[in-house]
């Protein structure tokens, strides 16, 4: 049990969590309590959410959609990275949860059943916080690294703040009875890791070990030379550049032209190539001819 972080709780602790924050004009007092009469807390968990759709961010913080007032969540989280404030009260992001489901994160249980209706059912939006990350939904879109990275860290930073394990953090297919698919789709790139499939288990995994380091913690991505041991020296350089050059000085690839010096040294052929080295030469050539035609020009005008 825990009492919903004020607005100033959420952004300290989440710019103490090296997360870039915005602020929607207007959130620290937009909230669906007054409307509903419902209050917001005590919150249990955390709930994660794609956007479906991208630059939604007016319709999360204040616009909402036809038959669901915003604010849509807590959190907005861009394509970048930045994350917005959208509320720090009741936000209609959860809809109906599972009673089974809402239970393992609540008592911070280390498996999650799926959400059975069968079981019952509460309103999520009492309990729960709630971020949208910008993504299409559509399994193709990416999820760019430093969003990822973002969203980890917003999970990390209110867990730290409640003294919750990652376990109180879940996605809204995993809690909801109405057929939700969110979040899915490709990440680019987390820590070490190359680009991977988000799931539920892999990003409690992720949030679990930032929770094992201090707030300040960035985790470790391999430099290049990590990556690849094989450095090149400046002879291995030296030897590859000097290969490109012959390459291109002693491949047959340019037309010759026909008042080539050396065009009768292959008559029979109609189509005449010539060397980059015999193109060079030639040009060398024809430049020293005009170069000495300009200066015998010029003693003429000055006799
Ligand atoms: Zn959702």
């Amino acid at each position: 049990m825990a009492i919903p972080l004020t607005a100033d709780q959420w952004l300290a602790a989440l710019r103490a969590e090296g997360v870039t924050v915005e602020e929607y004009p207007g959130w620290r007092t937009r909230g669906r309590d007054a409307a509903t009469g419902l209050t917001f807390g005590p919150v249990r968990m955390f709930l994660n959410h794609h956007t479906a759709g991208h630059g939604a961010k007016d319709t999360v913080a204040k616009n909402g959609v036809v038959g669901l007032p915003g604010p849509l969540a807590h959190v907005y989280l861009a394509r970048t990275g930045v994350a917005t404030m959208c509320s720090a009260g009741r936000a209609n992001h959860a809809g109906k949860m599972a009673s089974n489901a809402y239970a393992s994160f609540r008592d911070e249980a280390k498996t999650h059943p799926a959400p059975s209706a069968a079981s019952g059912t509460i309103d999520g939006n009492d309990v729960s916080y709630g971020v949208e990350c910008e993504n299409l939904g559509d399994n193709a879109d990416i999820y760019p690294r430093a969003q990822y990275d973002a969203w980890v860290r917003i999970n990390a930073a209110v867990c730290r703040h409640h003294g919750w394990s990652a376990e109180s953090v879940g996605c809204h297919k995993e809690t909801s009875v109405e057929g939700k698919i969110d979040p899915r789709g490709p990440v680019e790139g987390y820590g070490a890791r190359g680009m991977f499939a988000f799931t539920p288990a892999q990003f409690r995994t992720d949030v679990t070990e930032r929770l094992a380091h201090p707030a300040t913690w960035s985790p470790t991505t391999p430099s290049p030379e990590e990556d690849d041991p094989m450095t090149l020296t400046d002879t291995d350089v030296k030897k590859v550049a000097a290969a490109v050059v012959e390459q291109l000085l002693t491949a047959d690839r340019f037309d010759a032209p026909a008042d080539a010096a050396d065009y009768s040294a292959d008559k029979t052929n109609a189509k005449h190539y010539w060397s980059g080295r015999s193109v060079f030469s030639d040009l060398v050539t024809r430049v020293r001819r005009i170069d000495r035609t300009l200066t015998a020009l010029a003693k003429k005008l000055e006799a």
